[in-house]
This record gives C-alpha cells, sequence and structure tokens, in this order.
C-alpha cells in the first residue's frame, strides 16, 4: 500500500482536493521530510496539554477545511510563550475563524513548535500533464516572490540534480554563508529534495505540492508549512 493513502481517501471522502496541514506534514513525516513537532488538539485543555509536551515558544492555528489561508484570517498565532497565552490564543483563533465565516467547519486546533528564524527555503512540485511532476527550489521572501530565482527539474532526480539546483539559484551563496552568518545545511535540502521527488513520484495523485517555507538551520532544517492539492 502506498504510503499516506488513508490520508488522500478521507480528503476525496469529504470531497476536498487539498490536505489540512497536520495531514500535508503527516505525508513529509513518512518520506523523511523534516517538519515542525505538532499535534492537533481538539479542545482548549488538550492545546494547553499539548503546548506543555511539545514546549514553548509554540504556535497554534486553525484545522478547518474552510480556511485555506491560515494566516489571513487570523487563524495562526506565532511566539506563544505561556498556559494563559495559549489559552487567550485558543479563543482568539476560534473567534477570528467565525468572522472570517460564521459556519466554518473546524477539525481542531494545530499545535506546533515555534522553529526559529533562519535562512528560509522552498520546495515545490506541480505535475505536468506531459512530463510528469516537475520539482521547484529557491530562497523564500523576495528571492522567489520578486525576483523569481527558482530552478525546475523533472521528477524522479538523483542526488547530483539536487546538488545541481541548489547550486544553480542565484542566492545559493547565502547558503553558503556570508558577513559572519552561518553556513546552511545544504545536505539537509538535497534530502528533502530527493524525498520529495520520491514523495511525487509515489503518489500520482498529487497535483501540487508547497513546502514553504522551510527553515534550514546550520545543522538541520524544518518544514514550517506545508500544502498538498490532489488533482
Ligand atoms: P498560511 O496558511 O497563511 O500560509 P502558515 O502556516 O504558513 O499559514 O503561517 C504563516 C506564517 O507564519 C509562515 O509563513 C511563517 O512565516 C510563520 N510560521 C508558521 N508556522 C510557524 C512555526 N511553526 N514556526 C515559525 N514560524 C511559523
Ligand atoms: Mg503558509
Amino acid at each position: 500500500m502506498e504510503k499516506g493513502e488513508a490520508i488522500f481517501s478521507e480528503a476525496l471522502k469529504e470531497g476536498r482536493k487539498y490536505l489540512l496541514e497536520p495531514e500535508a506534514k503527516a505525508i513529509c513525516v513518512k518520506y523523511g521530510i523534516p517538519v515542525t513537532n505538532f499535534r492537533v488538539a481538539s479542545n482548549e485543555m488538550e492545546t494547553v496539554q499539548f503546548a506543555a509536551e511539545i514546549g514553548f515558544p509554540v504556535v497554534l492555528k486553525i484545522v478547518s477545511p474552510d480556511v485555506i489561508h491560515k494566516f489571513d484570517v487570523g487563524g495562526v498565532i506565532l511566539n506563544i510563550n505561556s498556559e494563559t497565552e495559549v489559552r487567550t490564543a485558543y479563543n482568539r483563533i476560534l473567534e477570528n475563524v467565525k468572522k472570517h465565516k460564521v459556519n466554518a467547519r473546524i477539525r481542531g486546533i494545530l499545535v506546533q513548535e515555534m522553529a526559529p528564524q533562519s535562512t528560509e527555503v522552498i520546495v515545490g512540485a506541480t505535475k505536468d500533464p506531459q512530463f510528469g511532476p516537475a520539482l521547484m527550489f529557491g530562497l523564500g521572501g523576495i528571492f522567489v516572490e520578486v525576483l523569481k530565482d527558482v530552478t525546475f527539474r523533472i521528477a524522479p532526480i538523483s542526488e547530483s540534480d539536487a546538488r545541481e539546483m541548489i547550486t544553480e539559484v542565484k542566492a545559493y551563496p547565502i547558503l553558503k554563508g556570508y558577513r559572519g552568518q552561518p553556513p546552511s545545511d545544504v545536505e539537509a535540502i538535497v534530502k528533502i529534495l530527493l524525498n520529495t521527488s520520491r514523495l511525487m513520484m509515489e503518489h500520482p495523485k498529487i497535483k501540487e505540492l508547497d513546502l514553504n517555507p522551510i527553515m534550514v538551520y546550520e545543522k538541520g532544517a524544518k518544514t514550517v508549512d506545508a500544502r498538498i492539492i490532489l488533482e
């Protein structure tokens, strides 16, 4: 059986074409793609408990099939440092989401570790009807959004393809470290690209995948938000 098949059938059964963040991250975990630690809480008490287990600071996010862009509707609260803050954030998120859509279906509150700020990269994949899945790589923020400094390869990719993708973006020197900034763990990005390639090859049902952003550290990397859209 394909990895993560149950998650896909659950979404399709509900008529959803995209996976909720915890579902997309669960697929990532199955493919060895590192993500922020997370749990889905179903009430305020559980949210408090999971936050304590994960360890402060944490991030709370709405889990709802009616909210795709969570941040835009006040469905994401970052840098929560105590139980009191967890309770306030929990109630604020639910209030914000109800303001956005009165009868929004709520699947829970996603509690996750707050990833320390670092160099941000993006890994994406889109399926071309003719060539199959194409992988994309770039550095986050203005590099992708303004400068369109990205690179593509048709999957499946080899390890040397992955390395080339990383070194051929113009922003590559930033990953090597500059002006006293530590270098980023390029090997961790190579692994993420290879695992994303494998994930896309094994799941022809996926139309689009977006790991954005991935925080890259001197050692290791962490996907902060993951989206998967189905055919
Ligand atoms: P959206 O659904 O609006 O894309 P995200 O989950 O991407 O919501 O959260 C919005 C932004 O908040 C992210 O782009 C990132 O900058 C920040 N963020 C989200 N989760 C975390 C986290 N666990 N650690 C650190 N920053 C985060
Ligand atoms: Mg996002």
